[in-house]
C-alpha cells in the first residue's frame, strides 16, 4: 500500500506517512482528504494519497547527513558527468581533494567508474567534462524524500502540491 503525502494546513508539503496514519488523521478529523489514488480501503473510504492538516504546525529544519545513499540518491543514481545510471557508481569530488576540494554537498558528485578514471586529478573545466547540474545541499529532507517518491510514475496525484521538482 502506498505513501501519503501530508500538507500543512497552509497547503505546504509537511511529511510523508503511512496510509494507516493517515487514515486514523482523517477518522479523527484531524486532516481532510485532497486525493485519492482511485483504491477502496472500505466502500466509500478511498485510500488517501494526499491529505491537508486542519490545524497549522510548526516544523523545525531537519539536516540531511552527507552519505554516499544521500549523494547517490540526490543525484538519482545518476553519473553527473554522461549520464549513465546503473551500478557501480562512485562519487567524485569536483574538486579534487589532493587539491583543497572538500567533503561537501556543493563538491561530491555522482560518476561512473570510467568517468571518475577519465577525470583524474583534474577539475571538469580542466578535463572538459560538464556537470549535469551544480551540485548543492538538498534544500531539507522532507524536499529529499519528495523527490524520492515522486520518481518516474510514483504518486502523480502529489506534484501538484510540491514547488521545485
Ligand atoms: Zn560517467
Amino acid at each position: 500500500m502506498g505513501k501519503v503525502l501530508v500538507l500543512n494546513a497552509s497547503y505546504e508539503p509537511l511529511n510523508i506517512t503511512s496510509w494507516r496514519r493517515a487514515v486514523v488523521l482523517l477518522i479523527k478529523g484531524k486532516a481532510e482528504q485532497l486525493e485519492n489514488n482511485e483504491r477502496f480501503i472500505y466502500t466509500d473510504f478511498p485510500l488517501p494519497s494526499v491529505i491537508r492538516l486542519r490545524h497549522y504546525v510548526r516544523v523545525p529544519y531537519k539536516e540531511i547527513p552527507l552519505t554516499r545513499r544521500n549523494i547517490l540518491e540526490r543525484d538519482r543514481h545518476t553519473c553527473q558527468y554522461c549520464r549513465y545510471k546503473g551500478e557501480q557508481l562512485t562519487l567524485d569530488h569536483v574538486i579534487p581533494r589532493s587539491r583543497g576540494g572538500g567533503e561537501t554537498w556543493e563538491n561530491l558528485v555522482t560518476a561512473c567508474v570510467r568517468c571518475n578514471v577519465k577525470k583524474g586529478n583534474r577539475t571538469p573545466k580542466e578535463a572538459h567534462m560538464n556537470l549535469r547540474h551544480p551540485p548543492r545541499r538538498p534544500y531539507s529532507s522532507l524536499q529529499f524524500e519528495l523527490v524520492k517518491h515522486t520518481r518516474g510514475n510514483l504518486n502523480q496525484e502529489w506534484r501538484k502540491y510540491i514547488i521545485g521538482i
